[in-house]
């Protein structure tokens, strides 16, 4: 087992620096490979995808299935710590990972966020002290089990337990017959059923926490979905109302101290309107790696969520981020490049980086499919009223759907 901290640009046995490990191959692991390689380490992807986005940057790219024993076994092999970059990696991978090193977060933390009826568990033993509930709910595992929901959970949203992700497997439902109907369309699996909620807005908060403890948030992010899919992150100040701000900061740092977590875990929380002034604060889900949501950090803040997810893993110091630009993120999904008839073109970049304020980031996948996440446009400024006004231009150019700010 290697001790920590391991320390970058270290040389191992082999004759190379430190490698850091990474479960999955998409963008949110080429940006850790990105900021681990700034820093002086190798890094490894897991990712059967030859083409896949981290394992074309990374030095060593371990082309098998996440539960492949050979391809488990060469990853253990090079890397002195591991990472994750999605949430559906099989938990009992990331423990045969971690008797041969420090892996982060652990199986225990990762299984807890892969399935909601666990999770939600978790928020009420947790962002519960902090006085943050979760929407009303049942659990769905059997006939009699759906024949018991109260007829006060609906309208309400049904939500398979495990395997969601970007609002796949959710379906909505009016009344009792519309939620039989749903649990057979989802082949009968454990679900949730949610309360269908009245929105005001969401926001989502991110944490690194070290193997010694420590923890450091950056602030609330204001976000805003279009069809169940991110569209908008706006971080700046008074993007929120200040009291949830505080509040889900904290409640964000309970959930993450409870089960002992390490490395980069993400929060994703609704404002809903109750009848008072701001509305209330609700817990809706984790997500035990960086977030889409914390894009913005790579240009807006001095530490980036993957520089964070670097330390936390390793056993670096976590200096406590600070934000020094507001910023609005526009996520870039394959419909850009795609006309209304659904021909290719290629987006304007020409006049898109000619905008002040704008780092464009694209992810290196070779098809846009409608939908598929192909980049992310961050605008930052001096001051909130520009940063807007430049993503209005941006979401013009790109034509963007929907996207008039979200505060
Ligand atoms: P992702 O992993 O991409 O964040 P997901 O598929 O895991 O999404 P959720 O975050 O649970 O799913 O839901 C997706 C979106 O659906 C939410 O961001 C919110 O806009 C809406 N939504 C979810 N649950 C509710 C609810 N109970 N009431 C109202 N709206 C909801
Ligand atoms: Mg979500």
């Amino acid at each position: 087992m290697n001790a920590l901290p391991i320390f970058p640009g270290t040389v191992s046995v082999s004759g190379q620096p430190a490698t850091l490990g990474v479960m999955g191959g998409g963008q949110l692991g080429r940006m850790f490979v990105h900021a681990a390689q700034r820093l002086g380490y190798f890094t490894a992807v897991l990712d059967p995808d030859p083409q896949s986005p981290a394992g074309l940057v990374s030095q060593h790219h371990i082309q098998t299935g996440y539960d492949d024993v050979h391809g488990l076994a060469q990853l253990a092999d090079v890397c002195a710590a591991i990472t994750t970059e999605f949430e559906n990696v099989p938990a009992s991978a990331l423990k045969t990972l971690a008797a041969h090193c420090p892996v982060a977060p652990g199986a225990g933390a990762v299984a807890i966020a892969q399935d909601r009826i666990l999770e939600k568990s978790h928020f009420t033993a947790s962002a519960g002290l902090a006085g943050v509930t979760c929407a009303p709910y049942a659990v769905i595992e059997t006939p009699e089990q759906l024949q018991a929901v109260p007829a006060d959970l609906l309208p309400g949203i049904l939500k398979t337990a495990r395997m969601g992700y970007d609002g796949k497997g959710q379906l909505r439902v009016r009344n009792a017959a519309e939620l039989t109907a749903a649990w057979t369309d989802l082949k009968q699996v454990p679900c949730v059923l949610e309360k269908l909620l009245p929105l005001k807005a969401e926001c989502s908060v991110i944490v690194a926490r070290g193997w010694n403890g420590d923890i450091v948030s950056f602030p609330p992010q204001h976000n805003l979905h279009v069809d169940g899919i991110l569209a908008v992150t706006e971080v700046f100040q008074g993007n929120m109302p200040q009291v949830h701000a505080l509040r889900a900061q904290y409640a964000t740092k309970l959930i993450a101290t409870h089960i002992d977590y390490v490395g980069v875990l993400c929060v994703e929380f609704f404002v809903i309107d109750d009848g008072s002034e701001h509305g209330a604060l609700v817990v809706n889900e984790m997500a035990p790696r960086p977030h889409n949501s914390g894009h913005y950090t790579l240009d807006a803040c001095d530490v980036s969520q993957f520089d964070l997810q670097v330390h936390a893993m390793a056993g670096l110091p976590l200096p406590a981020p600070r934000q020094h630009s507001p910023a609005i993120m526009l996520n870039l999904l394959g419909d850009v490049w795609l006309d209304a008839q659904g021909r290719a073109r290629t987006p304007d970049w020409q006049a898109v980086l000619a905008l002040p304020g704008a780092h464009l980031h694209l992810y290196g996948k070779l098809e846009a499919r409608p939908g598929r996440k192909m980049g992310h446009l961050t605008i930052t400024g001096a001051d909130v009223a520009g940063v807007k006004a430049s993503a209005r231009r941006a979401a013009q150019i790109l034509g963007l759907p929907g996207f008039e700010g979200t505060s």
